[in-house]
């Protein structure tokens, strides 16, 4: 161990990575010295407590950290390193550190951005109680700094992802030809909409990665400490280093980034991944940097290897909506979190912790949630984000839902698409309508409704299909509301249509499917 050249037991710098910040290139660790400066690395109990995360959320965020901190040691770099058992209680960060500051006496504490404002919020006051200087630096994991958002922001009324996307490819030269985008197009969702008709085949099965040693000690502990958490861990194998994230992203740009444009949107059941990357957690924690991702891809495309409709759809999900919505999050924090404009008022189901329900997508949605920690994007926004936004569920209890269960759920990202995207709640700033659809979306793109109880065509009648009678009641509840949101004309004019018996109708059976959802929560 490097000795401390100050000849007192302080250090110089306290370098904080948080377990979101597992990136060995990171902005703060630039100029680490290992004779004056020390990592702090603390697992803490509360983030796993606050929400009420699941078994494959905790597990990964745990040994992910625990295999940073092995590598740091690897490299001489001094950790001080908080780790959870079965009864010590690594309260709060803010009393980790406090505790830590006053043991370490350092001159100054330094931290990349963190990825929630609640945790910078807490790292500046407790450097302000504890008297020391904090640096926070910026995160160049992203392609997009906070100030470049704010400077694109900045004398816009709209805040389009679009537009911000088509700057983004500007800048960083990624897939264009000159000032123009390659192929002549800047998107290519007409032909990226497709679904399985006779069923998915020959699906190459992504790349797994069975818990090494320092995972399995951390699954034992999860089961045992976390036991009543919902999710389960039997098939854990999320990469876990960077060299982990480098081969998944091998893996996907071989064998399905050819196929992902075209079927991103669709959904099977018992086939949780398809064409998608399954890269998320690795990029949540940055032990995967978003350039690599991009670059990947593009090789794959001026090699020939993958077609232009699905690299493009992949390179927008990342250097497009990854960016954007953490732009939106920094952009409007702290009161993102309050909105909910479209005044929802009821708790969330029960059912979302345990997939019990006879609804046949939602059970499979959920279960799959719990059984692996993840559900695609379409899986998230157009059946359980949904059928909660269809309901009237409070915004705040949807996005601690998501916060909770999966890989790859950090603030940053997960509040911009539960509040903005799937809820509507920010009353328009990152959606320009609503995603509100009938079950029969659902049936397009999906095998769920073939073994479901439910007719996705049918509004009314004891079968009808809970999505599609609360579409209605929806519109209905939000007609004035909604009024304001042009690209709504169209469903608004079909609302006009009904009649005044069925309006009542379906407003009676929205009450029951209301009533029965929420009887779900109070028998939990
Ligand atoms: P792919 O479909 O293969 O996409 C490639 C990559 O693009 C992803 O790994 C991800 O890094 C990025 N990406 C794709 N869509 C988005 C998006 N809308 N916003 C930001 N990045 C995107 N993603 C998270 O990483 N964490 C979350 O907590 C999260 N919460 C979500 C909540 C809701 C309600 C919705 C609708 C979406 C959420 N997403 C979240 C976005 C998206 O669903 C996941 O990134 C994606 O499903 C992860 O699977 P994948 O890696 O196979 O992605
Ligand atoms: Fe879901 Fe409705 Fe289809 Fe049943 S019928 S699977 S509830 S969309």
């Amino acid at each position: 161990m490097p000795s401390n050249t100050q000849g007192d037991d302080s250090i110089r710098n306290l370098v904080i990575v948080l377990g979101d910040q597992l990136d060995h290139h990171s902005v703060a660790l630039d100029s680490f010295d290992p004779s004056t400066d020390t990592v702090l690395m603390v697992e803490v109990a509360d983030e796993a407590e606050r929400v009420w995360s699941t078994k494959p959320r905790i597990a990964v965020f745990l040994s992910a950290m625990r295999h940073f901190r092995d590598r740091l040691r690897q490299q001489g770099i001094r950790v001080q390193y908080r780790q959870l058992d079965d009864t010590d209680n690594c309260g709060s960060l803010r009393d980790e550190l406090r505790q830590a500051i006053r043991e370490k006496q350092p001159h100054k504490l330094v931290v990349t951005e963190p990825g929630e404002w609640r945790v910078q919020e807490t790292l500046r006051r407790t450097a302000e109680e504890m008297d020391v200087a904090l640096e926070i630096r910026p995160d160049r994991h992203f392609l997009c700094s906070r100030q470049q958002f704010a400077a694109h922001a900045a004398g816009r009324k709209r805040l389009l992802m679009e537009s911000f996307y088509r700057e983004m490819r500007r800048q960083n030269g990624v897939l264009m030809d000159g000032d123009r985008p390659v192929g002549g197009k800047w998107n290519y969702d007409a032909q990226n909409r497709q679904s399985f008709q006779g069923g998915p085949t020959g699906i190459p099965a992504p790349r797994s990665f069975p818990p090494d040693a320092v995972t399995r000690e951390v699954i034992a502990l999860v089961n045992r400490r976390f036991a009543i958490h919902p999710g389960s861990l039997e098939r854990f194998d999320w990469p876990l280093t960077p060299e982990q994230a480098q081969e998944a992203l091998d893996d996907f740009v071989e064998s399905r980034l050819s196929n992902f444009g075209p079927y991103q949107d669709a959904m099977w059941t018992d086939q949780p991944y398809l064409f998608h990357s399954r890269l998320s957690s690795a990029m949540s924690l940055k032990l995967l940097n978003p350039r690599d991702a991009i670059q990947a891809a593009m090789e794959a495309f001026h090699g020939s290897h993958a077609p232009l409709n699905s690299v493009e759809g992949f390179v927008r999900q990342i250097l497009g909506w990854r960016e954007y919505v953490r732009g939106i999050y920094w952009h409007y924090m702290p009161q993102y979190a309050e909105g909910n404009a479209m005044d929802a008022h009821l708790p969330l189901p029960g059912f979302y912790w345990t997939g019990e329900t006879d609804m046949s997508c939602l059970q499979h949605c959920i279960r799959q949630t719990l059984e692996y920690g993840y559900a695609h994007h379409i899986q998230r926004l157009m059946v359980t984000g949904l059928f909660a936004l269809l309901l009237g569920v409070i915004p705040a209890e949807v996005h601690r839902w998501y916060l909770s269960v999966y890989v790859d759920a950090v603030e940053w990202v997960e509040l911009p698409n539960t509040l903005g995207m799937s809820q509507f709640a920010d009353g328009g700033i990152m959606a320009t309508k609503p995603y509100c659809a009938t079950g029969k979306y659902i049936q397009r793109m999906s095998n769920y409704c073939t073994t479901c109880r439910y007719d996705p065509a049918k509004r009314l009648g004891e079968d009808a299909c809970p999505y599609t009678t609360l579409y209605w009641d929806f519109l209905i509840r939000n007609e004035a509301r909604l009024r304001a949101t042009p690209r709504m004309a169209l469903q608004l004019r079909n609302l006009v249509r009904l009649q005044d018996d069925e309006r009542r109708s379906i407003r009676k059976r929205a009450g029951r499917l209301q009533a029965e959802c929420t009887a779900s929560t109070d028998s939990l």
